[in-house]
C-alpha cells in the first residue's frame, strides 16, 4: 500500500509517499510558506529536485499542488490517487487522551481539539492540515499519530510535577513527553539491531537534533522523558533552555520589563546553545567551528549541551537501576561522534568504552562501543515518515 505522510505546522508541511511493501520513499517534499507566498519542493525517488514557487493561501491549496505534483504526468510518481491508501498525520499534542496512534473520525478529531490548549502552536495547525486533506481525499483512511502517545506509559511519579495536585485534576499539567515517534521507533530497532527481545532490555534513546529529548525505556514502554508539559522542559537545545529554575521567568521579567509572552520568546527562541554562544548559531557545525576559531562562549554552549545530556543519561540509569544499550539519533546524534565520545566518556567508570574507529563512521545502523564495552551504544538514524506510515499501514488494515 502506498501512504501518504503528512506533517504540518502553521506555515509549512511536510510529506514522504511511501510504498510500504518495501518501505521505499516513492516522492518527498516541502511545501513553505503557506499563506504568505508560497514555495513546494518536489523530490521524486527517481528524478530530479524541482522548487516551484506557487501561490498557497490556504493549507488546502498546499496539500492540493503535493497531490498534483505526486499524480503529474511527468513528474508523478503514482497515476491517480486510487494509488494513494491511507494518509498518516503527525500531530503533536494527544494529551492523555490518546496512548496510541486513532484512525481519523469526526469523534476523533473533536478529542484532539480538547488538546489544543496543551500545544496551542501546534496541534491547531496539525488539525488545519488534517481537515484540508479530508476534504480533497475523502474517501482515503486517515490515521493521527501523537507525538506524546509513547511515553503514555509513564507512572505518574514520573509524570507529576511538585505542584498542588489539583492543577493536574483541575488542567492535566504533567510531563507528556514528545519525539514519542522516534523514541519508540529507534528503541524498537535497537533491540532489533542487537538481536534482543525489547521485553528484556533498559534502553536510554538520546535524540539530539534541533529539538532535543532523552528517554528511558525498559521493556519496550517509555518510564521517563526529558521533555515536559511542552517541548521546553529537558535538554539545552538548538535555542531552547531546557530545565530552569521557574523563578527565573519573573526576575527576568522584571529586570528586562518584559511581559510572560516576551520572556517566553527568550527560552524558546533565544537560548540554548544560540543564546549561551552569544548568538553564533543553533547548529553544532557552526558552534564547533566557531570554538575551533578561539570563541569560548561557543566552545562552552557545547560543554553545556554534553553536560546535561549527562546529567539526564545518568539519572535514567539510576531510575531504571541500570542499562543495556544507549542509542544515539537525529541530526547531531547520529552525525557528531564528537559530541557522543565526549558523552560517553562520562561513564567510563560503569565500563563503557567507545570504538573510535566504529565512531568515525555515520549514515547507518552501527554500534560504536568496543568489544569490551558493559553497555552498548548504538547509533540508530530515525526516520518519523517511516514510523508514521507503519502505524498507519497497521491501523487501516486491521
Ligand atoms: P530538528 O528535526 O529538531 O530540526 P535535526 O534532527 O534535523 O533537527 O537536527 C539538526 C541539528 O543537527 C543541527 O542543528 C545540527 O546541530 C546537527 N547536525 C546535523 N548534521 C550535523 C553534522 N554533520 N555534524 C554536527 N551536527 C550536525
Amino acid at each position: 500500500m502506498n501512504i501518504l505522510v503528512i506533517n504540518c505546522g502553521s506555515s509549512s508541511l511536510k510529506f514522504q509517499l511511501i510504498n510500504t511493501e518495501d518501505e521505499s520513499v516513492l516522492a518527498k517534499g516541502l511545501c513553505e510558506r503557506i499563506g504568505i507566498d508560497g514555495r513546494l519542493v518536489y523530490q521524486p525517488a527517481n528524478g530530479e529536485k524541482e522548487t516551484i514557487d506557487s501561490a498557497m493561501p490556504t493549507h488546502k491549496q498546499a496539500i492540493q499542488l503535493v497531490l498534483d505534483s505526486l499524480t503529474d504526468e511527468k513528474k508523478g510518481v503514482i497515476k491517480s490517487l486510487d494509488e494513494v491508501g491511507a494518509v498518516g498525520h503527525r500531530v503533536v499534542h494527544g494529551g492523555e487522551k490518546f496512548a496510541a496512534s486513532s484512525v481519523i473520525t469526526e469523534e476523533m478529531l473533536k478529542t484532539v481539539e480538547e488538546c489544543n490548549d496543551l500545544a496551542p502552536l501546534h496541534n491547531p495547525a496539525n488539525l488545519i492540515g488534517i481537515n484540508a486533506c479530508k476534504e480533497l481525499m475523502p474517501n482515503t483512511p486517515m490515521v493521527g499519530v501523537f507525538d506524546t502517545a509513547f511515553h503514555q506509559t509513564m507512572e505518574d511519579t514520573a509524570f507529576l510535577y511538585g505542584i498542588p495536585y489539583s492543577m493536574y485534576e483541575k488542567y492535566k499539567v504533567r510531563k507528556y513527553g514528545f519525539h514519542g515517534t522516534s523514541h519508540s521507533f529507534v528503541s524498537k530497532r535497537t533491540a532489533e539491531f542487537l538481536g534482543k527481545d525489547i521485553k528484556d532490555m533498559k534502553i536510554i534513546v538520546c535524540h539530539l537534533g534541533n529539538g532535543a529529548s532523552i528517554c528511558a525505556v525498559n521493556g519496550g514502554k517509555s518510564v521517563d522523558t526529558s521533555m515536559g508539559l511542552t517541548p521546553l522542559e529537558g535538554l539545552v537545545m538548538g535555542t531552547r533552555s531546557g530545565d530552569i529554575d521557574p523563578a527565573v521567568i519573573e526576575f527576568l521579567a522584571k529586570k528586562e520589563n518584559k511581559d510572560i509572552t516576551g520572556v517566553m520568546n527568550i527560552l524558546n527562541k533565544e537560548s540554548g546553545v544560540y543564546g549561551l554562544s552569544g548568538e553564533v548559531s543553533s547548529d553544532f557545525r557552526d558552534l564547533e567551528a566557531a570554538a575551533k576559531d578561539g570563541n569560548e562562549k561557543a566552545a562552552r554552549a557545547r560543554q553545556v549541551f554534553i553536560y546535561r545530556v549527562v546529567k539526564y543519561i545518568g539519572s535514567y540509569i539510576a531510575a531504571m537501576n541500570g542499562v543495556d544499550a544507549i542509542a544515539f539519533t537525529a541530526g547531531l546524534g547520529e552525525n557528531d561522534g564528537s559530541v557522543r565520545k565526549e558523552i560517553c566518556d562520562h561513564f567510563g567508570y560503569m565500563g563503557i568504552e567507545i570504538d573510535a574507529e566504529a565512531n568515525s563512521k555515520r549514515g547507518e545502523d552501527m554500534v560504536i562501543s568496543t568489544e569490551n564495552s558493559k553497555v552498548k551504544v548504538v547509533v540508530i538514524p530515525t526516520n518519523e515518515e517511516l514510523a508514521i506510515a507503519r502505524e498507519t499501514l497497521e491501523l487501516v488494515t486491521k
